[in-house]
């Protein structure tokens, strides 16, 4: 518990000195003669600002040594709220500066105000764009590859324009030396997205996977069975995922996140993930052919298995079955005894996926499974309904925070698993959450 904090705490403390050390390098070496305290104090903001928004291309960067202690879900969760204070920064600059300085509200009319002003009101109507198509993406009906596009297009506008303003403003950035580490540090930023859009991708061209079989399953699912072409692919720990690109090569800017459905203790390099039909792309994917050509890019996430004395509760909604199967089979091919509870939520007897072969690894696991139906037959005895505190109770042995928890599964269900354990005296620590939404 305590190196979990402490290694948390850490990262926390690195995350503040790379956005302040920016802002505290223009106190370095000669100052340009001091303003008012309001003046500066606005100008601070908006230098915090750009430096947090310049940072946001290294949080999504999928650097694994970044987002390892965490996991990605809570790093974009992360990303997500950060941004509202980069915004709530940025805009603050100008609006404290008009407070105090009202003869620079004539800035405002973009056509007859000079380039610095004109810059600032790109970056800051780029950065609010952005805000608004982030929080109002499902709502503004946007596609999320139409979105994810514009998405960061707007952000590189928002940082580039930043600083150009910022140079061309000078002040502080009169000193050649501040001016150089700005222009540095923002070149910076943006080499962050030309390694993920660029770097990446030709490294995956290099190694890519061929579908060789493709398997139709309960609850409108397919799975892909993906082999390495060329190269011996990679490991990984069950209950991870990969981004999947198809049809078009690894360039294409979205690639879309699947858990790995597979035994994480295959020799081969072969890897599977099943994929439920619930949009437009997911939809598509039934419809691959065996030969089909695709990349991958993983393995990602920290929703993985470990602890061996514990007893693992594994608590799955709908296609959140994907990474519980990559951990029960692997546990099952490495022969791993310890007492497993999965807890499996669906809407009918028939559309729950992986029905048989759960039942069939009964054989080789200490497996105790828990089927809850939204939408039970008329002889259904089991349990009913969504799973809550209830079912948990009566299922698990007591003391509960004892058992090492894994919950995956739609957020409404997450939500209410996590403030259930809660209730029943579960330290955060012990259980561990990946969400199939990052938003
Ligand atoms: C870590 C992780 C693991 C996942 N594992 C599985 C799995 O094993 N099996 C499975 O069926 N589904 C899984 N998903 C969900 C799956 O990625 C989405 O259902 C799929 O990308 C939806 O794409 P679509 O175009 O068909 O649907 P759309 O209708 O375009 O999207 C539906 C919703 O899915 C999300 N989404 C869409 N595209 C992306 C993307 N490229 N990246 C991130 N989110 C996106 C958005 O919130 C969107 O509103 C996982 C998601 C995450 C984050």
């Amino acid at each position: 518990m305590l190196t979990f904090a402490l290694r948390n705490s850490l990262w926390l403390l690195v995350y503040l000195f790379f956005i302040s050390a920016p802002l505290f390098v223009l106190l370095l070496g000669s100052l340009p003669p001091a303003r008012d305290f309001w003046t500066e104090l606005s100008i601070a903001l908006g230098y915090s600002g750009l430096a947090i928004m310049g940072l946001q291309f290294g949080l999504i960067a999928r650097f694994r040594w970044v987002t390892k202690p965490w996991g990605e879900d809570i790093i974009y969760h992360f990303h997500r709220r950060i941004s509202l204070i980069a915004l709530g920064l940025v805009v603050a600059h100008p609006l404290i500066l008009f407070v105090v300085r009202p003869e620079l509200l004539a800035l405002l009319n973009f056509v007859e105000a000079p380039w610095r002003a004109r810059l600032a009101a790109i970056s800051t109507y780029s950065l609010i764009a952005l805000i608004v198509m982030a929080l109002w993406r499902v709502k503004l009906r946007l596609s999320y590859e139409f979105w994810h596009l514009t998405h960061i297009i707007l952000a590189v506008v928002a940082v580039a324009a930043g600083l150009l303003h910022m140079a061309a403003w000078g002040f502080y950035l009169n000193d050649p030396l501040k001016r150089a580490l700005w222009c540095g540090l923002t070149l910076f930023w943006l080499s962050l997205l030309l390694y993920v859009r660029l770097v990446k991708p030709l490294f995956m061209l290099r190694r890519p996977y061929r579908v060789t079989r493709v398997k139709a399953e309960r609850g409108d699912t397919t799975t892909l069975v993906m082999k390495p072409e060329g190269h011996t692919g990679f490991r990984f720990t069950p209950g991870q995922f990969g981004w999947l690109t198809l049809w078009n090569g690894p360039f294409k800017i979205t690639g879309h996140p699947f858990s790995f459905s597979s035994s994480a203790e295959v020799k081969d390099g072969r890897v599977e993930m099943s994929v439920r039909n619930l949009g437009d792309f997911t939809a598509k994917i039934s419809q691959v052919a065996a030969g089909q050509r695709v990349y991958l890019d993983g393995p990602y996430g920290a929703f993985t298995i470990g602890h061996p004395a514990d007893m693992h509760v594994l608590i799955a909604g709908g296609i959140g079955i994907t990474p519980m199967m990559s951990i029960v089979r692997t546990l099952a091919d490495r022969g791993d005894k310890r007492p497993v509870v999965l807890i499996y939520g669906g809407g009918d007897w028939d559309s729950l996926t992986f029905r048989e072969e759960l039942e069939a690894l009964r054989a080789r696991l200490d497996l105790t499974l828990v089927y809850v139906l939204a939408r039970p037959h008329d002889s259904w005895t089991g349990e009913k309904g969504f799973i809550n505190a209830g079912i948990l109770r009566r299922h698990l042995p007591p003391p509960f925070d004892m058992h090492e928890y894994f919950i995956c599964g739609p957020n409404v269900m997450m939500d209410a698993v996590e403030n259930a354990l809660s209730g029943m005296g579960v330290p955060m620590v012990k259980y561990h959450t990946e969400r199939y939404n990052f938003a």
